[in-house]
């Protein structure tokens, strides 16, 4: 009987691990805290012609690498004398080079866990690169297309159109990640009550650094209270961003903070049933929804 009890137990802990075959997710998240990107997907005109079969992000030689999205590890090992861990996803790959494998052939991971390692060498850029990968049978696809908010940005019918970032007024995504609850009415995950989610919800792993969305000044620094540990960024007068539910905050009250600047890291702080960012844009006093400037 108690050996039956574990068979069981087994087989549920097999069952609830991602699918690996079926769509793919509609976004990724970073593979790295820092976001910058070297050299773009530049496909090739043939199979084995020149081009660039995925997009590099700037990094670090000992910065940990992680999974874009959930699935399992379907390679990990050398090709052509480069460490490559290669994630499957279902119907796409995600593949991470030069990376030391923190992990092995046939372990589920879910979106944000570590995978590997970043090494310095061999790397094809000039100064540590990630090359990250996006594949579909033996087809490269471009991961930019994926990442940070991925192919379907959900837009406002009511808000205003989006600017680009750095445009007029418009504003950096605070974090990469899907957004796993945007603004509008909706049953709260706490208190079950109807109510406007006033923010935008970012789904990002606890301790993600979270980037000022636009320069300003810190205007409050809180803790407590359903939003938690919060920080409030004045781009200017009339217009204010938030950050809520931080683990940490890096910044004070009275601190300029330029575009892009690490604010605090994300954490489960206040009324939160996990780790995540909430993102409000209140224009004079006013919370509006801040996918209209995104
Ligand atoms: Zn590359
Ligand atoms: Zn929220």
């Amino acid at each position: 009987m108690l050996r039956r009890t574990a068979v069981v137990a087994l087989l549920l802990l097999a069952t609830t691990s991602p699918p690996v075959h079926g769509a793919s997710p509609d976004s990724w998240t970073w593979p790295l805290d820092d976001h910058t990107i070297g050299e773009r997907f530049d496909p090739p005109a043939t199979d084995y012609g020149p081009g660039h079969r995925g997009v590099d992000l700037a990094a670090t030689a000992g910065d940990a690498v992680r999974a874009v999205a959930a699935g399992r590890i379907s390679f990990a090992g050398r090709v052509a004398g480069v460490p490559v861990v290669t994630v499957d996803h279902g119907d796409e790959r995600s593949t991470y080079q030069p990376v030391q494998a923190r992990v092995k052939v046939g372990d589920a991971v879910r979106a944000g866990q570590v995978i590997g390692t970043l090494l310095g060498s061999p790397s094809h850029c000039p100064a540590a690169c990630l090359h990250l990968g996006r594949v579909a049978g033996d087809d490269y696809l471009d991961p930019l297309e994926l990442l940070g908010g991925g192919r379907f940005r959900l837009i406002s019918p009511h808000g205003k159109p989006p600017e680009p970032p750095g445009g007029a007024g418009g504003l950096l995504r605070p974090v990469g990640g899907p957004i796993t609850s945007p603004y509008g009415m909706r049953i709260h995950p706490v208190t079950g009550q109807r109510k406007l989610h006033d923010g935008t919800d970012f789904g990002v792993p606890c301790g993600t650094p979270v980037h000022a969305a636009a320069a300003g000044t810190v205007t409050a620094r809180s803790s407590g209270g359903p939003y938690g540990k919060r920080i409030e960024v004045r781009p200017r007068p009339g217009f204010e961003t938030s950050y809520s539910h931080l683990r940490a905050q890096s910044v004070s009250v009275g601190d300029r903070v330029s575009s892009g600047q690490v604010v605090g890291h994300v954490g489960s702080t206040g009324l939160s049933t996990g780790c995540h960012l909430h993102f409000m844009v209140l224009k004079d006093g006013k919370a509006v929804d801040p996918q209209g400037y995104l």
